[in-house]
């Protein structure tokens, strides 16, 4: 019984505190942040490098441009400034032999001078060779033929003209022409003067900047018509190249610029800076892989990627860690409250049954004997008046002895209600006080109020009409004892309160059992009936 009644208890125990999701949920919150910036930071950062490096690019190439640009009109200044000086001597001068000799060693002095020089001509109206810088003149020859000459011929702009890149008739190298026409007193077309430029003096200077393998620099005629490239391919030179987007898209928009696009001769997407010179009909383009301009970008992305991702695994590993440790305490710690109120009821449980009496449910005498001094110590301070009833069933030996033990628990436990029903105040305290006896605490009650109230329980037990052979009423009867006094500090104590009701019970069971007896009544209280038993 007790153990069912326990668990009972500890199975109605308090509900546990909830556990704490909160602090669980911000770890997770905190945890994924952090992830979450680091990746974020990571990712902004290389967009960001990849976006400078891009634009270091682009101011590269366009600054490339420039060089290369400057240097073409440089080279080709030069070159003009040697014609210009050669078309004024043969139109004051003359084409007269003398003339014609001091102007070769002109000429010798000139290509010695300049190193972009690879010959300097001059060809008379029909486009024989009048004079060249070579040590001795080839007779019989005739560029009537060249496109430079042609063009002299049939236009009269006196400017200089530079043509497509034209393979020397005297050398066999590739060559630049620069070229203006001379005339003759009267405006008519004299001849034409050509300074050609080593095409080796451009890819010379292309050579020494650093373009990576996919990296391309040109030189163009504004037509379009290639003159030199990098890399350095003799079906690129003189190739028409105004169809491509260059020409076509870009360069009608904007003198210079910077695009970035994909080549569809290989694919390549290259970033584009160009350059139109504002003297000469001329157009440069220096352009740099962005494959390779973001290798080393892309390299450094991987490797800081790398460690950002280890570092992200790690910090998400650390935070599940640190997750599973709130929630393996706050688990622990639900489990400890839990116990705790377990352990609480249980104990409240105990100190119940340590003073309860296990048979009857009655308070047991432990219980008795600290109520009776509790309320003996108040009966005295308040000057109150404190009763006890104490009880014993009659001849419950021939019980046990007739109908067993076990029934004799049985008629116990039904007297023990009896009693406990008797209680009418808050203060009542209904006991057992040993064996068969039991006892009725009655605060605030005089002798009058106890005989009633044993006298209540006596005709109950007597209504029960639990046969008894061995009684000579045939019935379970008790007998009572009552007293009742109001306690005098030093002068009464709690025990002179028991023995007085003893003896009044002493004196019942004397009397012939079935009746109450007080200790101040001397006399019968209450004749026993006289009952007929209806089995022995
Ligand atoms: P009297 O009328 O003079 O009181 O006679 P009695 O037989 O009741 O008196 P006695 O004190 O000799 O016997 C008390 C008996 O009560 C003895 C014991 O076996 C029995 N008893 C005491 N406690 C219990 C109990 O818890 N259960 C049962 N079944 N019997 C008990
Ligand atoms: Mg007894
Ligand atoms: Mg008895």
């Amino acid at each position: 019984m007790m153990s069912s009644d326990l668990s009972e208890r500890v199975a109605g125990a308090p509900a546990p505190e909830p556990p704490r999701a909160p602090l669980r949920s911000l770890a997770i919150v905190f945890v994924v942040l952090v992830c979450a910036s680091l990746i974020g930071m990571q990712a902004w950062l290389t967009a960001h490098a990849r976006a400078v490096q891009l634009a270091e690019s682009e101011a590269a190439s366009a600054n490339l441009a420039e060089a290369v640009a400057q240097h073409a009109y440089d080279t080709i200044k030069e070159a003009d400034t040697v014609l210009v000086g050669l078309v004024e001597r043969l139109e004051h001068d003359g084409k007269s032999a003398p003339e014609l000799d001091r102007i070769h060693e002109l000429l010798v002095r000139r290509v010695a001078e300049l190193p972009q020089l690879h010959g300097i001509f001059v060809y008379n109206a029909d486009g024989s060779w009048l004079v060249n810088a070579q040590p001795v003149l080839l007779r019989n020859q005739n560029n009537s033929d060249r496109e430079y000459f042609a063009y002299h011929r049939e236009h009269a702009y006196r400017g200089m003209h530079i043509g497509p890149p034209v393979r020397s008739r005297s050398t066999g190298d590739w060559v630049v022409t620069v070229s203006r026409r001379f005339d003759r007193p009267d405006g008519a077309f004299a001849g034409v003067v050509l300074a050609t430029i080593d095409m080796d003096y451009f890819q010379r200077h292309f050579q020494r900047f650093k373009i990576g393998d996919e990296g391309a620099i040109f030189l163009a005629l504004e037509s379009g018509i290639v003159l030199v490239r990098r890399p350095f391919s003799e079906k690129s030179l003189g190739r028409d190249i105004s169809r491509l987007p260059l020409f076509r898209d870009y360069l009608p928009k904007a003198p210079v610029g910077t695009v970035t696009f994909t080549s569809a001769q290989d694919g390549v997407t290259r970033i584009n800076s160009y350059r139109r010179l504002e003297q000469y009909p001329l157009v440069v383009s220096a352009a740099l892989s962005k494959a390779e301009v973001l290798a080393p970008w892309r390299a450094d992305a991987y490797l800081y990627g790398g460690g950002a991702v280890v570092l992200v695994v790690a910090i998400a590993l650390l935070g599940l860690r640190l997750v599973r440790q709130i929630q393996l305490r706050t688990q622990a710690e639900a489990e400890l409250v839990r116990a705790r109120n377990a352990l609480e009821t249980l104990n409240q449980a105990l100190e119940r049954l340590a003073m309860q009496d296990g048979l009857t449910g009655l308070a047991n005498r432990r219980q008795f004997d600290v109520s009776l001094k509790n309320e003996f110590s108040r009966a005295m301070r308040n000057g109150s008046s404190l009763a006890l009833v104490m009880l014993d069933v009659d001849c419950f030996k021939q019980y046990n002895d007739i109908y067993g033990h076990a029934a004799g628990d049985e008629c116990l436990k039904a007297i023990g209600q009896i009693v406990a029903d008797s209680k009418r105040r808050p203060g009542d305290v209904a006991a057992r006080y040993g064996g068969e006896e039991l006892v009725v605490l009655l605060p605030g009650t005089d002798v009058a109020g106890a005989i009633v109230v044993a006298e209540n329980i006596r005709a109950a037990v007597e209504l029960l009409e639990l046969t008894h052979g061995g009684s000579t009423t045939c019935r379970v009867t008790v007998s009572a004892g009552v007293e009742a006094l109001a306690p005098v500090r030093f002068e009464t104590e709690p025990v002179d309160l028991v023995k007085a009701a003893d003896q009044a019970l002493y004196r019942a069971k004397s009397q012939g059992r079935n009746r109450v007896c007080s200790a101040g009544d001397e006399g019968e209280r209450r004749a026993a009936p006289v009952f007929a038993c209806s089995q022995s």
